[in-house]
């Protein structure tokens, strides 16, 4: 068998082709996106650009707020607090890492909830818990997304989701349970990974390992997402190239539907991150009307 490719690319342009039109909806309002970086980092700023262009793409506005690499607690505190206050900024991004000196989860924490662009503030985890999410983590959103848009039915599915860390493997275990799906976590004290993945109709790979997932370990006909992004060195050219966690070319074989990597998961995470804005966005005007 060769698996359907799940086509992250053709997906993100369907959310952000949505994300456009609900925008437009909102003017002469235009929602704006701050991301915030600090210190000196190309592959961020290398994101950061990335960002900008899809959010161009969609009309949000977008800043990027670079700060000195020995920014002071206090100093991205008050930062953040600022950007809270101001009515022109609809959301904010924290890139992380943070340098060490700094705290990264706990400024993430400062970051207004309705604001909270990556959907990782306690609040909007604690709505994914309750079911009644407002924003939430992009990445899990994306793999939700990607499912939905393959037509692959959830209710009562055995699903495996390797990796449990907040942003991925946690939020997207529980938006899955939330369709009734049957999830087993797998992750870093995992005793017999490959007899649990054997298992999943659904396996999805979050942990940061290329060739982690061989096709020995996929049960046929399953759903592979690979979440997955790692740099390795390519033999053939001597540059180095982005793969995931799955060994892509042979479990393609045995999987009935895979996303690609790059190409897959990623894609529809910007897309995602565009939605909460325009989320967000919103969400602040139901407020303001009340
Ligand atoms: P993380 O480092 O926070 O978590 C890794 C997880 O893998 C942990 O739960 C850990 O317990 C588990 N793990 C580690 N080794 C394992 C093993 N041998 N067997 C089973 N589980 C193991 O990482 P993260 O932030 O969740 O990201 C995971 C991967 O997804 C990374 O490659 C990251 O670059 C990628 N990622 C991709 C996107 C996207 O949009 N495609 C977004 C976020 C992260």
């Amino acid at each position: 068998m060769s698996a359907r490719i799940l086509d992250g690319v053709a997906i993100g342009e369907k959310v952000k082709s949505q994300v456009r039109e609900a925008v437009a909806a909102m003017k002469p309002r235009v929602p704006k996106l701050v991301a915030v970086l600090v210190g000196d980092n190309p592959g961020a700023r290398a994101y950061a650009k990335s960002q900008a262009k899809a959010c161009e793409e969609v009309g949000i506005a977008y800043e990027l707020r670079e700060l000195a690499e020995g920014i002071t607690e206090a100093d991205l505190v008050r930062e953040i607090t600022t950007l809270n206050t101001d009515p022109e900024v609809t959301a904010i991004l924290l890139t992380m890492p943070v340098p060490p000196h700094l705290d990264g989860r706990a400024a993430q924490r400062l970051i207004d909830p309705l604001k909270d662009a990556d959907g990782v503030h306690p609040v909007n985890l604690g709505g994914v818990v309750q079911g009644r999410r407002q924003l939430a983590p992009c990445t899990a959103l994306a793999v939700m997304e990607i499912l939905e848009s393959a037509e692959i039915p959830l209710k009562g599915a055995e699903v495996v989701m390797v990796g449990h860390s907040e942003i991925v493997g946690k939020p997207t275990a529980l938006l899955l349970l939330e369709q009734l799906a049957t999830v087993t976590v797998c992750h870093i004290g995992t005793v017999d990974l490959a007899a649990h993945t054997r298992r999943a109709e659904i396996l999805i790979v979050a942990v940061g390992k290329a060739g982690l997932i061989t096709a020995d370990m996929v049960r046929p006909g399953a759903v592979v997402i690979d979440v997955g992004i790692n740099r390795v060195p390519d033999p053939e050219t001597g540059k180095s190239r982005i793969v995931g966690d799955v060994d892509f070319g042979p479990v393609s074989e045995i999987a009935s539907a895979i996303t690609p990597v790059p190409g897959g998961v990623g894609a529809v995470t910007t897309a995602m991150l565009l939605r909460n804005v325009a989320e967000a966005a919103n969400l602040q005007e139901t407020l303001r009307r009340i």
